[in-house]
């Protein structure tokens, strides 16, 4: 007995010192591989079949056990999961690809260059559509107005839509081809006048009057656009996003083309709030396979800072009569409610201002009624005051917030908050300790998508970027939970 144990230990030992004998795609050596694993070890080499990771360990264990049809060394540079952003536009970012480029104008006239230069490179365009202009970065920090557009296009409608996405300057072509009256008021929205003058500028749900327009692209370019967005965020080293708001057509091409192989990236899709989209929902279900998940609803709850549109609790501290707006009532926010306890969706609503916050926490927490699992959020949570903290915990309710926001908006958001209110902006180690739990994100193409200078920003409030163009140390990985690594990489 003794000595059929004695030989079956020698067996056992012998079979497991084989060299090289377990197969392997790809073997990665001589690399900080973080692992974030529940030792937060950080290990030499690491072994990949079929898309997986199969095992992580010591360089010469890894070596030894494998055979692998190809090997790489990393040089001792540092490997990190696959990120996720939890919140992005990944369409709007690959559409932005054919729109003109206004990130970085440096005034009002750069602004009509680039739109000049855009036109005549593209005399096919019906609709001239450009995104990325910030009046906050100018030296006359006033928005702009349309008077030069209607001289340069008379005919020829065209849309430029802020950096934030919520306000845009439009000429007077696109208004007359929208069908849009300049008389009339737009509930949650807002057309601004000088001197009984209409300037161009719609705010809010009057700059949304022209999103149907940009959700009505064809198909061919929204599959045009999310593969660049796809080549753009493997390239940071993204494999996961959290898209905040699409409707039901896209969803589906999403679905059309990961099944066809084309698009691989992992997709958390939350679907935007309009009626049809829920009604098609509401049918459909949730949606959860490998790379797809369908089972949140985006709601705009107020607008933005920079165009103080956010709703603040006290008046704007740079314009005493101003307190932002809330771009439906709260009747709406609480039927969207119901249908996500309905149908098992999560709520997942744009809270900006701390006015903003409170009154969704409210409808939250009254549909919501106690502790439970259901991780609706606040995406955003820019300012909160803290006599509100109490009910993101008792809710569980998760702040999804973007901490190069922090840093882009720091040179003005003084200006629009005050000294004391200030305080209670981008605090995320605060928010953190609510649930312990934070989702961080972009809000691409609003700001880089790069996750790296996320983190930064995070941790040292300042906007000093990581290289993203010549990061050659980011290899997206896929670990097997693709949907908690970007939240546990919070801290
Ligand atoms: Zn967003």
């Amino acid at each position: 007995m003794i000595k059929s144990s004695l030989l079956l230990s020698a067996c056992t030992l012998l079979l497991s010192c084989h060299y090289n004998d377990r197969d392997a795609d790809l073997v990665v050596h001589n690399a900080n591989i973080v692992s974030l694993d529940a030792d937060n070890k950080v290990y030499e080499a690491m072994a990949i079949k079929d898309g997986r990771i199969i095992e992580l360990g010591p360089e010469q264990q890894i070596r030894n056990r494998y055979n692998a049809k190809e090997t790489f060394n990393a040089a001792g540079q540092w490997i990190y999961p696959g990120f996720i952003d939890g919140h992005c536009h990944f369409l709007g970012h690959g559409l932005n690809k054919q729109k003109v480029d206004l990130l970085g104008c440096t005034s009002a006239d750069d602004l009509i260059a680039r739109v000049s230069a855009f036109a005549k490179a593209h005399p096919e365009k019906e609709w001239i559509v450009g995104r990325g202009w910030d009046q906050n970065d100018w030296a006359v920090k006033e928005y702009p107005d349309n008077s030069q557009l209607n001289k340069l296009f008379p005919e020829q409608p065209v849309v430029l839509q802020r950096i934030d996405g919520h306000a845009a300057l439009v000429n007077d072509a696109a208004i007359r081809k929208a069908g849009l009256d300049i008389s009339k008021q737009i509930e949650g929205g807002q057309m601004l006048m000088r001197d009984g003058v209409f300037t161009g500028i719609l705010l809010d749900n009057a700059a949304a009057v022209f999103q149907t327009i940009f959700d009505d692209a064809p198909e061919a370019s929204k599959r045009e656009a999310l593969l660049d967005a796809q080549r753009d965020c493997f390239a940071a080293g993204l494999t996961g996003v959290h898209e905040a708001g699409l409707d039901t057509g896209t969803i589906a091409l999403i679905e059309k083309m990961q099944a066809e192989g084309v698009l691989k990236m992992r997709i958390n899709a939350m679907v935007a709030d309009q009626k049809e989209n829920l009604l098609h929902f509401a049918k459909r279900g949730v949606i959860k396979t490998d790379r797809l998940r369908v089972a949140t609803v985006k709601v705009y709850g107020d607008g933005a800072l920079g165009s103080r549109g956010a709703l603040l609790l006290e008046p704007y501290s740079d314009d005493s009569m101003h307190y932002g707006l809330m771009l439906h009532d709260r009747a709406h926010f609480v039927e969207v409610a119901q249908w996500c306890l309905a149908n098992n969706y999560q709520m997942a609503t744009h809270c900006i201002g701390d006015s903003a916050v409170r009154f969704i926490l409210d409808v939250y927490g009254e549909l919501l009624g106690s502790t439970n699992d259901k991780r609706w959020r606040i995406e955003h949570a820019q300012v909160v005051d803290p006599a509100d903290d109490a009910l993101f915990s008792k809710f569980n309710i998760l702040p999804s917030v973007q901490p190069t926001h922090a840093t882009s908006d720091g040179p003005w958001a003084g200006d629009r908050l005050g000294p004391r209110r200030i305080n209670n902006a981008y605090a995320y180690q605060r928010l953190l300790k609510l649930n312990g739990l934070l989702a961080l994100g972009t809000d691409f193409p609003v700001e880089a998508i790069d996750p790296l200078a996320t983190f930064y920003a995070a941790l040292e409030r300042t906007p000093k970027a990581l290289p993203s163009t010549d990061a050659p140390n980011i290899y997206p990985i896929c670990l097997n939970k693709p949907w908690a690594v970007w939240m546990h990489c919070a801290v």
